[in-house]
């Protein structure tokens, strides 16, 4: 058997281990000083004033929205290609996600139709960093502030990335990350949305606990029994057990960006020569976090493509299809194909190669490698299939 390359895991040393066991051992394995000491080392390294953590980076993107208080009718602007959750978290305010296509080559949402989107029910947008590269977050507040329209970040693919050399966490009005085990941390499930503005803090500490005003540890230390639910609100808190691991996982965020970097640029330069596959572009302006390495295979049939690698042992996968072609939102929003039309020919293109930390060189040479078997593989076939249509036409 060959060793199989997943496109993402995580890396979980000793020290994350310890870590978790040492507050298993202490008084608070739930809304504990931990999470305050997770949110305190995930703000300091962004840069952002106030950090809530909670249980997923999709309760963070319904945080942020209720944060920024979408309510039923609002309409806010969100790109096709993203994950599903960018886009549901607003369905779960009532609102209406309004689907904007993305440039063709880096895939990110395209600030020249954002306006042609807007109406006076739109109430924000939702940017989407989508592999690692951070937006357009001039160009995008430029048109936020002059349509009076907030601005929030789905920054689950680019912790730690860079735009113009101001980081990721300080370039929206609030920034949601997310800690899968594929993303750069983890903390097996969770998520935290951070922001410089209070208020929003404030709301966003209420949601995720149940609405209430004061949390357990602060009644706790008050001597006090005494809370009101203030408004509607959810079960969203993450454990000081994950909040354990998150802290010790960004201790290493920094060379693991580093390493994820390593690996781009060999996949870049071992891309460069060949016509059949075209990496995504980087904006010269961008430090690049790379959650995901993605390609446009182009001369052959994607499909084709990612049997071959599967069965090689190289994980490729998909990221995504376009979150307006699926059954909830044509059915519910009455989206089709032809609305994105950027987003739905890229989905048919892409591949996301395998990209994390812990591959070692030889593991990008296999896959490299294995690539290229692939491509010549399945564009000499397209090139038959022509020849015999081409003879079919014309007997
Ligand atoms: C992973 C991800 C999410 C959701 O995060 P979970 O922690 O899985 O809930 C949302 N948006 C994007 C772009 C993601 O990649």
């Amino acid at each position: 058997m060959t060793k199989f390359i997943p496109y993402g895991r995580q890396c979980i040393d000793e020290d994350d281990i310890k870590a978790v066991v040492e507050v298993l051992r202490s008084d608070w394995i739930t809304t504990g000083p931990a999470v305050d000491e997770f949110e305190e080392a995930v703000t300091e390294f962004v840069g952002a004033e106030y950090g809530v953590a909670v249980s997923s980076g999709t309760a963070a993107l319904h945080a942020a929205m209720y944060a920024v208080s979408i309510a039923p009718g609002d309409e806010v602007i969100v790109p096709a290609m993203t994950f599903a959750s960018t886009a549901t978290a607003i369905v779960f305010r009532g609102g209406l996600p309004v689907f904007c296509d993305v440039d063709a080559d880096k895939l990110l949402i395209d600030p020249n139709l954002i306006e042609s989107k807007i109406t006076p029910k739109t109430k924000a947008i939702v940017a989407v960093d989508y592999t690692g590269q951070a937006c357009q977050y001039d160009v995008l507040r430029e048109i936020a502030d002059k349509n009076n329209l907030v601005l929030v970040a789905d920054a689950c693919h680019s912790i730690g990335g860079m735009y113009k050399g101001q980081k990721v966490g300080t370039l929206a009005d609030v920034t949601a990350f997310s800690f899968h085990p594929v993303k750069h941390i983890t903390t097996g499930e969770g998520g935290m949305i951070v922001t410089d503005n209070p208020e929003y803090y404030e709301r966003m500490r209420m949601f995720r606990n149940h609405g209430v005003t004061l949390d357990q540890r602060q009644r706790a230390e008050k001597g006090q029994w005494f809370y009101e639910i203030e408004d509607i609100g959810y079960n969203y808190r993450i454990t000081d057990i994950q909040c354990a691991l998150g802290k010790s996982q960004l201790k290493k965020l920094p060379a693991w960006i580093k390493r994820r970097q390593e690996i781009a640029l060999h996949y870049g330069a071992s891309f460069r020569s060949l016509s059949a596959i075209k990496p995504l572009d980087v904006m010269p302006c961008s430090s690049h976090a790379y959650h995901l390495y993605v390609v446009k295979i182009l001369d052959a049939d994607r499909n084709e493509v990612f049997s071959f690698l599967r069965n090689a042992g190289i994980g490729v996968n998909v990221h995504y299809i376009p979150v307006h072609l699926h059954p909830f939102y044509r059915r519910c929003f009455g989206t089709k194909e032809g609305l994105c039309p950027v987003a739905e020919a890229a989905y048919k293109q892409i591949l996301s190669l395998p990209m994390f930390p812990a591959m070692i060189d030889e593991d990008v040479d296999t896959v490299i490698q294995t690539v290229k078997k692939a491509l010549v593989k399945n564009t000499q076939f397209l090139k038959l299939l022509f020849r015999r249509n081409t003879m079919g036409d014309n007997p």
